[in-house]
């Protein structure tokens, strides 16, 4: 059996322990004759699932008690409209930063429901950088401020958050989810699709103050009221089973192979070191994205010629490296390092980029 190495930004690679225990269990979950994927989300076996993953998601991210945890569905976008439709419920405005596409496409979803200012962005340099904020550039009266905090197109990350004082802050961790801690009591919002980081696509895990939860606009779609996902424990209608499954199984990997988020960062921070090192080494290859902001889970690179590019990615392609086509809006290539890629991985990435470099002088 070949693996090759997957650095896709979304859906993307799994440990591989994983995956041999989801194939060890398929076709018989510890003894319930039946697998994840056939059994009722109201039985007790899914219910110990569903319960174990919270509890280690609360582990891990030392989650306070006045936080719900719920496991939903309809993609991180789906969270562009249903956080203006729960959130956006005092003053009627919100503040975003633009820092990417995903931060845009939300910042123009919830224009839809009220007065939606974009305070900062980085547009200007194709968002290579985090923009800097002060506290006087927020609204006093502004229902909560929206980042992006893991930018998986641009390869940029926020290393301080922004300075909202005591507004509620709403961050989409997608593409950074369980890659090293968060002080989750900054946050009145924290949530994430699992397919950059945690799961297979199909799953959105969403962390949520209490007390903000019970204002929804009455024309808020059933499926996207937290309130009414929380009060059913996530079980409001089928959960997305499987998923839920595999998130456990990846937490319990993070848990048993690392022990803490402290720990996962540190392996993320020696494992990006390598890539970036060499971008900065290189004459062929150079990052695209000021140091001090440079995601440890997405890594943008370029040469100075496109068919350089093109003729690179066919090349790594062949040699075993797939998916490291940039996104369009950026071009060039794009290495995404998420916590079960291993540190293997990247060195053998980066020795065929100076084998590519040398040949191709
Ligand atoms: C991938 C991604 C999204 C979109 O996720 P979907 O689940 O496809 O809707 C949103 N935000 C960030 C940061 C992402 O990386």
């Amino acid at each position: 059996m070949a693996r090759v190495y997957n650095f896709s930004a979304g859906p993307s690679t799994l440990p591989e322990s994983v995956l041999q225990k989801a194939g060890a269990e398929i076709m018989d979950y510890k003894g319930s004759g039946q697998s994840v994927m056939e059994m009722s989300h109201r039985s007790k076996v899914f219910d110990d699932i569903i319960k174990e993953a919270e509890a280690l998601m609360r582990e891990l991210y030392q989650i306070p008690d006045n936080y719900k945890v719920l496991f939903l569905q309809g993609g991180a976008s789906a969270q562009f409209s249903a956080i203006p439709l729960n959130f956006m419920n005092g003053s009627g405005k919100a503040d975003y930063i633009i820092t990417g596409q995903w931060a845009k496409k939300a910042y123009q979803e919830a224009q839809k429901y009220g007065d939606v200012k974009a305070v900062a962005s980085s547009a200007d340099k194709t968002f290579s950088y985090i923009p800097k904020t002060k506290a006087e550039d927020f609204r006093e009266d502004a229902d909560y401020v929206y980042i992006c905090m893991n930018n998986t197109i641009y390869g940029t990350v926020y290393k301080e958050l922004p300075p909202v004082g005591d507004k509620v802050l709403i961050a989409d961790v997608s593409s950074c989810a369980l890659s090293e801690p968060l002080d989750i009591s900054k946050f009145g919002v924290v949530y994430f699709g699992a397919q950059k980081n945690v799961a297979p696509a199909g799953l959105v895990v969403a962390i949520i103050r209490e007390d903000l939860l019970g204002n929804a606009r009455d024309i808020t779609p059933v499926m996207m009221n937290y309130k009414v996902q929380a009060d059913a424990d996530s079980l409001y209608n089928t959960p997305p089973c499987w998923t839920i499954y595999i998130c456990k199984l990846v937490l319990d990997w993070i848990k048993e192979e690392f022990g803490s988020l402290e720990a996962m960062k540190a392996h993320n921070e020696k494992k990006a070191k390598i890539l970036y090192d060499f971008l900065d080494s290189s004459k062929m290859f150079k990052g695209t994205v000021v140091p001090e902001d440079r995601s440890l889970m997405n890594v943008p690179f370029v040469t100075d010629s496109d068919e350089l590019n093109a003729k690179f990615i066919k090349e790594a392609t062949e040699a075993g490296f797939v998916n490291l086509k940039g996104h369009r809006s950026v071009g060039g290539m794009r290495a995404s390092i998420y916590n079960a890629m291993p540190i293997e991985g990247v060195e053998k990435l980066v020795e065929f980029m100076k084998k590519f470099e040398e040949e191709n002088a």
